[in-house]
């Protein structure tokens, strides 16, 4: 600023420093949010649109003039909020916007629309520019209301490194985090951003939605058409709660040993190796990443499981039962024996699921990132591996002692094929009897050393060998 000062009193008179100039072309929602947050920040905010005099309301303090004129003005950075299919008419302004730096916000409907990436098409068709691609993550819903933390960032790509810093320090005054991606070549990758729907859900989505149709068909014919096919009674009603109540905790207890399984593969593969410096094979690497999602939908099937088990006795078909079999031993004149084993065995197998159920649920509530980033690192792989496997111990038991004596009697079977819940006892109880392989003190011994950089073949051995050969 100026100073300027007289003699009695001195005193500074700081002219207002110059507002920087920014052009933004397109009067959409995009530039309409993007120009108000601008204004917002200090900066003035010329468009360049097709309709000046009739574009739709900007934000108070924007001037507004045709393409040609705004890109004829002072600002060093343009904002190009236009959509792709329309930037052919940008290749007349080349020489207005030569050497200006090009911000490219633009996303596409779909992947693989475009042979090049939107942002390399503009760079061909203004090649006097620079062309940076950034801003297409955020939405202007988000750039309007103020970023919350999902739309904080702003990827960055570009050629110019210069080009880049000066759109770093426009998003940075807009309060928002820079993620710089390299050259322009990585636009291809922020233009697919914005189209990715959870990614990381879709895999256990479809993992639960398979075990749950494979599961539901299975008990549909074992229970509903048998008895309709061998004793011709009509139970399709049970579809509604009962055969949804077997299916819900499969799926829960299946997806809950699957969350645990690569954990315990990845141990025996690195056994088997002898070192922890080799790749997982990329199937198993998926699988790892997407435990957390695997986990909280196993605790969702589970939460429907304990919601259908509460209603069971208001049920009309358990009322009916109960009154029925009472009324036929009144009838009947018959008493019977309390039997102690069984009373031992149903409460046994409650208090496993309740217990399961609660660290279960404790498991889902440290995946919340906002109590997870509380937790040490120690205190998170505690809680999500051992009261982890404590919950699936649980679980299982739960599910052995619901099969109680069943599991011997032939009347189980039905047209030779075992109940669900047996079916469902096969990962858990795999995973469980390889975790206690695990634990056993000699191989966690092995597995601890080779876990802190230990490897079974010394690799100077190997380096002798080598220059041997
Ligand atoms: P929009 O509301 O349809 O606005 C696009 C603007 O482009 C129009 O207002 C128009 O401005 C100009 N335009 C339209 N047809 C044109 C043509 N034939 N020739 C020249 N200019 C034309 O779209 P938007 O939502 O603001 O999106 C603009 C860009 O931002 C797109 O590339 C989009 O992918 C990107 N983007 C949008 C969002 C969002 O949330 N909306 C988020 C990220 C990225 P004038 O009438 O003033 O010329």
């Amino acid at each position: 600023g100026q100073k300027s000062c007289c003699f009695e009193g001195c005193y500074f008179v700081p002219s207002a420093p110059e507002q920087e100039l920014l052009c933004i072309f397109g009067t959409g929602d995009f530039g309409r949010s993007l120009g108000q947050r601008l204004l917002q920040s200090g900066y003035r905010v010329v468009y360049g649109s097709r309709r000046p005099h009739s574009c739709g309301p900007l934000p108070q303090g924007a001037q507004v003039m045709s393409h040609t004129a705004a890109a004829a003005q002072s600002a060093s950075l343009v904002f190009v909020c236009i959509h792709r299919e329309h930037y052919d008419f940008l290749e007349t302004l080349a020489p207005e916007l030569k050497g200006k730096v090009l911000v490219d916000v633009s996303n596409n409907l779909k992947k693989n629309l475009y042979p090049e990436a939107n942002a390399e098409y503009l760079q061909r068709l203004i090649p006097g520019a620079h062309v940076v691609k950034a801003f297409n993550t955020l939405s202007a819903w988000a750039l309007q209301n103020g970023p919350s933390d999902a739309s904080r960032q702003v990827y960055l790509c570009g050629n110019s490194a210069e080009a880049k810093e000066a759109v770093s320090e426009v998003a940075t005054k807009l309060g928002l985090t820079v993620l710089d991606r390299g050259s322009l070549t990585a636009a291809r990758e922020l233009e697919d951003f914005p189209l990715q729907l959870f990614p990381e859900w879709r895999l256990p989505l479809r993992l639960a939605a398979s075990l749950a149709a494979a599961f539901f068909f299975y008990l549909l014919i074992r229970d509903v058409v048998y008895a309709y096919a061998e004793e011709g009674k009509d139970i399709s009603f049970r579809i509604m709660v009962s055969l949804a109540n077997k299916v819900f905790p499969i799926v829960s207890l299946i997806m809950l040993a699957l969350c645990y399984l690569p954990g315990v593969i990845a141990a025996f593969l690195q056994l088997y190796r002898g070192t922890k410096y080799k790749r997982f094979p990329d199937w198993l690497d998926r699988w790892m990443l997407c435990r957390k999602q695997l986990g909280l939908l196993a605790l969702a099937f589970a939460s429907l499981h304990v919601l259908y088990t509460l209603i069971i006795p208001i049920r009309y078909y358990v009322r009916f039962k109960i009154a029925e079999s009472t009324i036929s031993k009144i009838k009947e004149n018959k008493t019977s024996v309390f039997d102690t084993t069984l009373a031992w065995r149903a409460d046994s197998y409650y208090s496993m699921g309740i217990l399961g159920y609660a660290l279960y649920v404790l498991l889902g509530i440290t995946s919340l990132p906002s109590v997870s980033n509380a937790l040490s690192w120690r205190e998170f792989s505690f809680i999500q591996s051992k009261l982890g496997y404590l919950t699936l111990f649980f679980c299982t038991l739960h599910t052995y002692l619901y099969g109680g004596s069943r599991f011997l009697s032939p009347s189980t079977y039905k047209w030779y094929t075992p109940p669900g819940y047996i079916l469902s006892l096969v990962v858990p109880s795999v995973v469980l009897v390889l975790k206690l392989l695990i634990i056993l003190p000699c191989v966690d011994r092995t597995l601890t050393r080779i876990r802190r950089g230990w490897e079974r073949t010394d690799p100077e051995d190997d380096t002798k060998k080598s220059l041997l050969t």
